[in-house]
């Protein structure tokens, strides 16, 4: 080996080593595929608690076919979307985005990651700010941090501290300034005060963009049930005029998108790199994803999923489990030490349910979770024997931790 491979070979063993003796390495498992909110893993069915497919459509017999019709089509776009990779189902998807969140219009992004990097770079640069909580997703401060715009972050949820921070950038410049925040927190399943910080916004000429990853498709408001978030605080065009949405959490496949004014999509269609430069979506994505927001509609899965989430919260609670503060589909069990959440979540998996164990970096230190998330596909029996698997866990690692 030459000495610099020697030496890469040395920075690879010691940053790993660090990150195992911290109790922080990672490693996925490895699924089989079984139907309803069930994994196989080693063999073994487990009981998953830890997806992002709130509705169930992930599994969806109607979403599965409608896929294998679309893959007829292609198995792939072959080109980015502004090439040749544009077909009539991206549209037609496109179109009935716009129909569910109440937008004018909108486009497709490869992931939410990439819709968050594209739409804040296209829209803010130096000499810009860019505020966001400091809870938000990676994807938003990534985004943020690549722009060249001042970076101003406020503590989470909190609106004296988010207006100083407008009150700041406002103060020093006449660049625009960008908020973004999660609808939906992911790893707390709280969610944002957007009625107020669109308030904030309108008062500071701030533009809003809300990432609805985990509202859209299991909040929203009377007259669009499905939008996310920014519609249940009553927020439409007007006053949340930036929204990401992705369509690999309650709609079941992949892929993400971005809705707003006709002006706004047409200016991300030009200046957003990460939708210009890159393969348009498989047209069968395209399509699971047009009928998974059909079935959205059609379905009263959002009612199922709100019934098995009260039916968690109710029985956690009677258990004396220490709940956070969420009615979302996330409901994290905040354990604090990294050590006692990985042996807890091991015990659930020996007893037959899978629930992510979430540490830092994703989480501030400290703060380490068990992260439960409720499907309307799990049945009350499964969140009862998932609950009794938890409270004998806790009991037998607080013997040993
Ligand atoms: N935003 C939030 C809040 C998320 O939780 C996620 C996914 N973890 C993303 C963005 C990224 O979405 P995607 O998985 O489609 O890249």
């Amino acid at each position: 080996m030459t000495d610099a491979v020697n030496s890469l070979q040395d920075f690879l063993d010691a940053r790993l080593a660090e990150r195992r003796a911290q109790q922080l390495y990672r490693s996925h498992k490895t699924l089989a595929a079984a139907p309803g909110p069930v994994a196989i893993v080693d063999g073994r069915e487990l009981v998953t608690f830890s997806s992002n497919d709130y509705l169930g459509l992930a599994v969806h017999p109607e979403v599965i076919a409608a896929q294998q019709r679309g893959a007829l089509l292609g198995a792939g776009a072959t080109a980015s979307h502004l090439v040749n990779g544009h077909f009539e189902v991206h549209q037609k998807l496109q179109d009935k985005i716009a129909e569910v969140t109440g937008r004018e219009a909108a486009l497709l992004f490869g992931s939410g990651y990439m819709a968050n990097m594209g739409v804040i770079n296209a829209l803010i640069g130096r000499g810009d700010y860019v505020v966001q909580d400091k809870l938000n997703h990676a994807s938003l401060i990534d985004g943020g941090r690549i722009s060249g715009a001042e970076f101003l972050r406020f503590a989470h949820n909190d609106l004296t501290a988010l207006e100083r921070q407008l009150r700041r950038a406002r103060e020093k410049g006449n660049g625009k300034i960008l908020l973004a925040v999660d609808g939906v927190y992911s790893m707390d399943g709280d969610t944002a005060p957007l009625a107020q910080m669109a308030e904030l916004c309108h008062r500071y000429d701030a533009w809003l963009m809300v990432d609805e990853a985990h509202g859209f498709g299991v909040m929203g408001s009377e007259f669009f049930p499905c939008a996310g978030s920014a519609a249940a605080a009553g927020l439409d065009q007007n006053t949340a005029p930036i929204v990401m949405g992705t369509l690999g959490k309650a709609a079941g496949n992949g892929g993400a998108f971005v809705a707003g004014s006709r002006a706004l999509i047409d200016y991300l269609t030009q200046f957003a790199r990460t939708y210009i430069y890159t393969t348009g979506m498989p047209p069968a994505l395209a399509a699971g994803c047009l009928r998974a927001l059909e079935l959205m509609q059609e379905l009263p899965l959002r009612q199922t999923l709100n019934k098995r989430i009260q039916y968690f919260r109710e029985r956690a609670a009677q258990l004396q489990l220490p709940l956070e503060n969420s009615t979302s589909a996330i409901q994290p069990l905040v354990l604090g030490c990294e050590k006692k959440v990985l042996a807890v979540s091991a015990q659930l998996q020996r007893a037959g349910y899978l629930v992510g164990a979430i540490r830092p970096p994703t989480v501030p230190a400290g703060t380490a979770r068990l992260r439960i998330t409720l499907s309307a596909s799990h049945g009350e029996a499964q969140i009862d024997g998932l609950l009794q698997a938890l409270v004998s866990a806790l009991v037998a690692v607080e013997a040993t931790v």
